[in-house]
């Protein structure tokens, strides 16, 4: 199929692009790296009658680091985070074992972090990152600019906060200090499809003991959710002797987080090939072993601390 009749404009400024935006009765869509929104031009799903390419402003092209969190801009590829140095510590660990899940290397050389903020798939990878971090949207429109946290920011599936004239600027995402340890694991059909489960988690460990935890799941849910049950089940307890690879038993506390997080945390939805209770119980088994991948990232990260790796 042809996409239905369109106009377009290249504005060189935000302010340009929400003048754009905000023209009165227009069904306008941002075009970023247009992994998402082409696709559903061509399918028809997605009709606009303009189209705003941001790709010519200059100011959304950055990736920095202010007051303690990292600044993604609205033009920074996916595959920006395919390294680990993109990030300091064990953010930039975490978004560089998520992002190799997404698609695959031509369209992460194009999709952008905040594109997927944008289209708000259920089972974006980064949409759980952005959940289990809190991670701030930062978004400009006719009446300035605003922030919201990502858990009053998704609504459902391609439904967000944000209004129709306003454009995301940047995502910001905390750091993550060094004694955190970070996993991420996910469950799909084929290799380039979308997850059916996907997990991400930072795990603070201090003497032992887990002082903070943080789950986001994607498509266990309608939209990205934060597992806040199965993080409170966590906190205070110690991680005991573990090692990645190691089989959980149905006792050990992450086997427990997990069957928590998947009943309590999840409200799936049914799809071809995956219905609710087969969600539920990815969801209980790769809690448990995302849990375990960031418990082994944290021990691992102590010893080439304390010198002996
Ligand atoms: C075959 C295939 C497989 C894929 N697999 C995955 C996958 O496994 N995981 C995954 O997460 N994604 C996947 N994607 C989607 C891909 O990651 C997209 O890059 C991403 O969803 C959107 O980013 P984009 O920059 O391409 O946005 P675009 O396609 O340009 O825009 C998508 C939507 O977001 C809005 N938008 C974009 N930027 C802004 C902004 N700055 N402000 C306001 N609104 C904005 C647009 O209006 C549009 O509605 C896949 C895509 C394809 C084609």
């Amino acid at each position: 199929m042809k996409p239905a009749p369109f106009d377009y404009v290249a504005p060189r400024t935000v302010a340009e692009a929400v003048d754009a935006l905000g023209d009165t009765g227009r069904k306008a869509q941002v075009l970023a790296g247009g992994q998402s929104l082409i696709l559903e031009m061509h399918l028809q799903r997605v009709r606009p009658d303009l189209v705003v390419d941001i790709n010519r402003i200059r100011e959304l092209g950055g990736l920095s680091v202010e007051d303690g969190e990292l600044r993604v801009g609205a033009l920074v590829r996916h595959a920006a985070f395919e390294s680990a140095e993109a990030a300091p510590g064990p953010l930039g660990t975490l978004l560089s074992r998520a992002v190799v899940n997404i698609a695959h290397p031509p369209i992460r050389s194009r999709g952008t972090m905040v594109g997927s903020f944008g289209w708000a798939h259920p089972a974006s990878e980064w949409c759980a990152v952005g959940a289990a971090l809190e991670s701030t949207v930062e978004m400009t429109g006719p009446d300035g600019t605003r922030s919201i946290a990502a858990g009053d920011y998704f609504l459902g599936p391609h439904r967000t906060e944000r209004r129709p004239d306003e454009l995301i600027t940047a995502v910001r995402l905390p750091l993550l200090h060094e004694d955190t340890g970070v996993g991420f694991l996910e469950h799909r059909r084929t290799e380039f499809c979308f997850a059916q489960v996907a997990v991400a988690v930072a795990l603070t460990v201090n003497a032992g003991a887990i002082s903070r935890a943080r789950i986001g799941l994607a498509n266990s849910a309608d939209h990205p959710v934060r597992a806040r049950t199965a993080e409170r089940l966590l906190v205070g307890a110690d991680i005991g002797p573990l090692t990645a690879g190691a089989r959980l038993h149905d006792d050990h506390l992450f086997a427990h987080a997990g069957r928590t997080a998947a009943q309590e945390d999840a409200a799936p939805v049914d799809e071809p090939y995956a219905d609710v209770e087969y969600k539920r119980q990815a969801v209980a088994v790769l809690v448990a072993r995302t849990l375990l991948e960031a418990a082994a990232d944290q021990r691992a990260r102590l010893a080439v601390r304390e010198g002996h790796q």
